[in-house]
This record gives C-alpha cells, sequence and structure tokens, in this order.
C-alpha cells in the first residue's frame, strides 16, 4: 500500500477503535460521597459478616445441646403438654408427666415414659425423685397457683430444679412463680405462640417468647439446652419482659380468641363453594380458637390486666358500626321503630362510654 494510503488506513482505524478505548474519564466511577460513606460501607460488610459468623455458631450450638438427653417432667398432661411431649420425645428426650386426670395412656401415646396422677403425694414424690433437668408448668391458667401450691413441699426439696412455664399469659406466671418457689430455684417463662394446631405442620418460623427470670449459674444450662429444643426446631426466639408480652398478647392473642369465640357463636359458618379469600381466613380463626378450652379463653382474660380493655374496645366498635348504620338509615328516611329504638339505646351507650372513656383509653406501655 502507498505511503499516503497507509496513513489514511491508520487514521481511519484509529477513529473506530478509539470510542472502545479505555480511557480513565469514560469508565464509570464509582463515586463516594464522603469519607464515612467509605467507612459505613465497610462497617456493614463487617457487621454482615459477624451476623452470618454468629448464625453459624448458634446453629452449631443448638446442635451440641439438643444432642444431649434431658430429662423433662410435663406438670398439667392436658391438650398441650401432650403436643410439647411429642415433640420433645421425638428428639429423644425423656419425659415423665403429672396430670390431675389419670393421663397414662396419653402418655404412652407421646412417647414419654409415664404420667402419675397430681393428686397422689406418691407420684408427686416420685416425679421429683427422677431429678429432671426441667420442670415444664402446662397446667390451665385459671389452676396454676392451685397447682404450684400443691406441688410446693415435693419441690422445695429440689430447690436445683429449672422450672419453665408455657402459660399464655406472663405477668400472673412469673408472679406466682416468684411467690411459691425457693428463692434459688431457677424461673424461665415462656410463651410458645403457637399450639396444636397452628403448629401442626411444624415449628418453623412460629415465635417462642421467653424472658430469664432468674438463671441462677447451675442452672443455666438446663436453661440453654430448653431453649435450643425450640431454636432448633426453627422458632423465632424472642426475648421479652412479661410485662411487655401481655401489653402485646392482649391486642392480638386475646383479640383473635375473643373475635374467634364471637364468630364461632354466630352459628351456621361453614365453608362455601364461593367462599372469598378473607372468608376463608374466618373459618381459620374460628377453628384454631373455638377447639382450646373455655378454661384457656377465660385465663386470657382473668389474668391479662390488658384484656378488659381490649373487650371494651371492641364493644365500643361494634356499637360504633351499628350506630353509622343505623344513621344512614334514617338519613335516607327509611326507619322503622324498632331501628328508632336501637339508635336510642345506642345513642346512650355511646355517651355513657365517651362519659368513662378514660378508664380504657390508655392502654399503650
Ligand atoms: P387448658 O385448658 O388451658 O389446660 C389444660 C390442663 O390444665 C390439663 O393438663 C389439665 O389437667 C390441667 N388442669 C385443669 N384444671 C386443673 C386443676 N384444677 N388442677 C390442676 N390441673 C388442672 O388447655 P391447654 O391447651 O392444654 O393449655 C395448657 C397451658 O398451655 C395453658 O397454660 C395455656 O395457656 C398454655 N398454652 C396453650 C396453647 C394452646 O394453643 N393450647 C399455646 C401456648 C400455651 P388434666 O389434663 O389432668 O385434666
Amino acid at each position: 500500500m502507498p505511503r499516503p494510503a497507509r496513513a489514511v488506513a491508520a487514521c481511519l482505524l484509529l477513529q473506530l477503535v478509539l470510542p472502545f478505548a479505555p480511557t480513565p474519564s469514560r469508565r464509570p466511577q464509582l463515586r463516594l460521597r464522603s469519607e464515612s460513606d467509605g467507612r459505613l460501607v465497610a462497617v456493614k460488610a463487617k457487621e454482615a459478616d459477624l451476623r452470618a459468623q454468629l448464625a453459624k455458631i448458634q446453629r452449631e450450638k443448638a446442635d451440641v445441646l439438643s444432642n444431649r438427653t434431658l430429662e423433662i417432667g410435663i406438670v398439667g398432661f392436658g391438650r398441650f403438654g401432650q403436643f410439647l411431649a411429642t415433640k420433645f420425645a421425638s428428639y429423644g428426650h425423656e419425659i415423665h408427666g403429672l396430670s390431675l386426670s389419670d393421663r397414662s395412656g396419653e402418655a404412652r401415646d407421646c412417647g414419654a415414659q409415664g404420667c402419675g396422677r397430681l393428686d397422689s403425694t406418691e407420684d408427686v414424690e416420685m416425679f421429683f425423685a427422677r431429678k429432671p433437668d426441667v420442670v415444664v408448668l402446662a397446667c390451665s391458667i385459671v389452676s396454676f397457683e392451685e397447682t404450684l401450691v400443691r406441688i410446693k413441699p415435693a419441690l422445695e426439696k429440689h430447690p436445683d430444679t429449672l422450672f419453665v412455664d408455657v402459660l399464655s399469659v406472663k405477668e400472673h406466671a412469673k408472679d406466682a412463680l416468684l411467690k411459691h418457689l425457693p428463692s434459688t430455684t431457677g424461673v424461665l417463662c415462656t410463651h410458645p405462640m403457637f399450639g396444636p394446631e397452628s403448629g401442626r405442620h411444624g415449628w418453623e418460623d412460629l415465635a417462642f417468647v421467653y424472658d430469664k427470670v432468674r438463671i441462677p449459674d447451675d442452672e443455666s444450662d438446663a436453661c440453654e439446652r430448653f431453649l435450643s429444643l425450640f431454636e432448633s426446631a426453627g422458632c423465632r426466639m424472642v426475648e421479652m419482659s412479661c410485662t411487655q408480652h401481655d401489653v402485646y398478647a392482649a391486642n392480638s392473642q386475646f383479640l383473635t380468641h375473643l373475635v374467634g369465640r364471637m364468630l364461632g357463636g354466630v352459628g351456621d359458618l361453614r365453608s362455601t363453594p364461593i367462599d372469598t379469600k378473607g372468608f376463608a381466613s374466618i373459618l381459620r380463626v374460628v377453628e384454631t380458637t373455638c377447639d382450646d378450652s373455655f378454661d384457656l379463653f377465660s385465663g386470657l382474660y382473668r389474668y391479662n390486666v390488658h384484656s378488659k380493655s381490649t373487650l371494651l374496645c371492641l364493644r365500643k366498635a361494634m356499637a360504633d358500626i351499628e350506630l353509622r348504620l343505623i344513621s344512614s338509615e334514617l338519613d335516607g328516611g327509611k326507619v322503622d321503630g324498632e331501628a328508632r329504638g336501637t339508635l336510642d339505646y345506642l345513642d346512650v351507650r355511646e355517651r355513657v362510654w365517651n362519659e368513662n372513656g378514660a378508664e380504657w383509653s390508655g392502654r399503650t406501655p
């Protein structure tokens, strides 16, 4: 190729290639706004790394702890006691029960070693003589204190046993345990936020609330091992004070039970060929609450100081809605004598509620 032609060709080639050349000015820049931004990125990466390490260690710890067999005593071998026993026995732990009724058949079915009677002094003595690592109290809320008093003479001989309650109300459980147990005995207050219905297909991601109320050094191992039963089953572990639990539970758990019981009392609520998702949820709420004993429901009401206010607020909300509906009929000029009577009645109630509002308005912690 002659010289000038070669120069033109080189020029053309350069023009084609240059736009793709990696010049520093064209490269996308990762620009940090300030030095502190850079530090934040580094600290966040370090935090994520530590979190991952901690999660790994926790899984390893739960594995190690759950590999050692625990001797677990369950007082109250009813619906929930059996539900726990079945799970614990499936992990290979040794379970002994103590109940008011004869639950020996149910104990066998759950894989437990046996179940004595609460009203037999001999059975109660034998239950404690086995030196369980943990005693789980799973009797009804309403009989909790009476049960503690019943087993008190035997448990006082074993002050180094860890006591765990699973009551759905926590302040009452904590107060009763601190009142009746020796001052050196360990107290772990817990509430598995699920039951035989909601935990039927596993405990993965279900909340487990606990408060280490009093854990002496020599019982901390039993405490860790007991908690690891729930941790390794995949529960969401939530450490929370008993007081805070009761505030939340009145607005969530008691409200759910209350609405479920009310809907259950409506009558023939059943699935239809045209169910909406909303109605299916309603049926589920009825199913998961009405199967529980009335003792459990009344315990949620009587032993959580915040439940009364939840009930009153629900009644007021219902009256408000009724009032609005009837008022809208009145606006359309279509109100019969009966509706007018109801309206007057609700009006009076509304006024009384407003006058007493202060009594149940301060519901936040
Ligand atoms: P429950 O009706 O609350 O309790 C039944 C248990 O209480 C049975 O073991 C029963 O003994 C015992 N009991 C009843 N009256 C008694 C008395 N006077 N003296 C001694 N024991 C008495 O029903 P549950 O569902 O089994 O609940 C047990 C506990 O677990 C409750 O504290 C509840 O709050 C808690 N819990 C339940 C759920 C749930 O979904 N069900 C979830 C979390 C926590 P017998 O069996 O010998 O008759």
